[in-house]
């Protein structure tokens, strides 16, 4: 009777009028009231929604809200925004001729040309012999391939993470973070051995120079892969430069250093380079600020795209990908190979290299380095800062080195003072007390940039009264 009930009030199913209104006419208070009844958050409790702009569109690095007011982007969204607000045409034509000709193809069924395309475009601008390409539809979901992929491919299991790092909300991406993001889901998931990076702070204020800080960082993941036991680590999992944790680059020598232990214990070595991957950080990859590093694989996301649709990428090296010739990776989502979302993909990596957009990050890069310093000596808030390409980092707490993150209620309530001014002064962007990024869409022009250090200075004020 339930069921029969249920199919009887679907024949009858009706929409109210609102919805016949075409999309983009209904006024704040409607989109205010349906918000309220049924949209939920996922970062922040669901009332977190009612302190939320309502924002209309988007032009070039600026979003409008409802009231008209412009927001600089300050920190690409989620890193993710790269190009901005006006994608080029070349992105919008193929995405929309994707979208007419063939709109969805299940990755399985059919090859098509999108899918050899991107594919073979992402191979040729990595270095090395990173040539096997998975498309997933997210950062969380690449890594999960990656994780499937050096667990199947080594036969081992276990996968070292860095602490401080994130690595998605799926359940095995969650357990490889090593920020507080992974209590969420408990440490619940086996196979998941966290590692200390290479945080200069710590080592520099035990005295040690670069080189020391390297070498000691390494002899401690070694000792910590000896005690784990070589033959059950299959991955040593890294983001390129810590991203949401805090721009941390690794030092001079390290990531060789990792790709050495790797090599010797027959381990999978991985970047993430989902938050840093095309562009960010000045280069194509994070990981190429490291000369003569090939990771065995690479993950990427956000940039792929710019975020206009979403895709991410997993890539491997020749020899994993010839051992899945023979073998299935024995995982995949419906909407991996989405050929729209490739499309959008392949003409936006086109544009960022036909464009020069990394020589255009290259050139705004001092810029954006000394408009931290300066920023930094004349707020006391600001304990420290690092910045790398376009992607800088302000903490307001922690001089000594420890975890920032570890640290937060006082902090978390002046953040809420703080991001009050900071959308008064027209910035809009993410917020991870007591880190404050600066990560504007790559496209941005040198005078867009300096105005977002004014806007960002004058909203410093309120973090200074607080916490300076
Ligand atoms: N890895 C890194 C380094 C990230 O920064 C993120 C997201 O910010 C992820 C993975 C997860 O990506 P997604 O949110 O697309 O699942």
């Amino acid at each position: 009777p339930a069921l029969s009930r249920v199919m009887d009030n679907q024949s009858h199913l009706k929409l109210s009028p609102e919805h016949d209104q075409p999309m983009g006419t209904w006024s704040t208070e409607q989109i205010r009231n349906a918000t309220s009844q049924s949209v939920m958050m996922t970062w922040a409790p669901g009332k977190a929604k009612h302190n939320t702009p309502l924002i209309t569109h988007g032009e070039g690095v600026y979003l409008y809200d409802d009231q008209g007011k412009q927001y600089l982007d300050w920190t690409s969204q989620a890193v993710c925004s790269n190009v901005g607000y006006t994608l080029p045409e070349s992105v919008l034509q193929a995405t929309l001729q994707q979208m007419t000709q063939l709109p969805f193809l299940y990755g399985g069924l059919g090859l098509c040309e999108t899918r050899a395309r991107l594919s073979q475009l992402i191979a040729e601008i990595l270095p090395g012999d990173l040539q096997g390409m998975v498309f997933p539809s997210s950062g969380s979901e690449a890594n999960e391939a990656a994780i499937m992929m050096a667990r199947r491919y080594t036969g081992k299991y276990k996968v070292i993470n860095w602490y401080r790092s994130y690595h998605g909300g799926t359940a095995n991406s969650q357990q490889a973070t090593g920020d507080f993001r992974r209590w969420y889901g408990g440490d619940h998931v086996p196979g998941f051995v966290k590692a200390f990076h290479p945080n200069p702070l710590f080592w520099d204020l035990a005295g040690a120079t670069p080189e020391e800080r390297t070498q000691m960082a390494l002899n401690m993941l070694e000792e910590q892969i000896l005690n784990e036991g070589p033959d059950t680590v299959a991955m040593v999992q890294f983001e390129s430069v810590i991203g949401g944790g805090g721009v941390i680059v690794p030092p001079p020598g390290y990531m060789q250093g990792v790709r050495a232990i790797c090599d010797k214990y027959n381990i999978v070595m991985h970047c993430d380079e989902v938050m840093v991957g095309f562009g960010r950080t000045g280069k194509l990859f994070g990981f190429q600020h490291n000369e003569g590093v090939i990771p065995d694989i690479v993950t990427a996301a956000k940039g792929i795209t710019a975020a206009a649709l979403p895709l991410s990428m997993t890539a491997c090296r020749k020899h994993i990908m010839e051992y899945f010739e023979d073998n299935p990776l024995g995982w995949g989502s419906t909407y991996q190979a989405h050929p729209v979302a490739m499309a959008c993909a392949y003409e936006n990596v086109k544009y960022l290299i036909q464009n020069d957009i990394i020589g255009h990050v290259q050139r705004l890069a001092p810029i954006l380095e000394d408009n931290t310093r300066r920023l930094a000596e004349h707020h006391p808030c600001i304990k420290q800062y690092r910045c790398i390409g376009l992607f800088g980092c302000f903490d307001v707490a922690n001089p000594d080195g420890s975890n920032p993150q570890l640290q937060h209620t006082a902090i978390d309530k002046a953040f809420v003072e703080y991001k009050k001014a900071y959308t008064a002064n027209g910035l809009i962007g993410l917020m991870r007390p007591p880190h404050l990024h600066v990560a504007p869409p790559l496209v941005i022009t040198e005078d867009e940039l300096l105005d977002g250090f004014e806007r960002q200075d004058k909203a410093l004020y309120v973090l200074d009264d607080a916490l300076g």
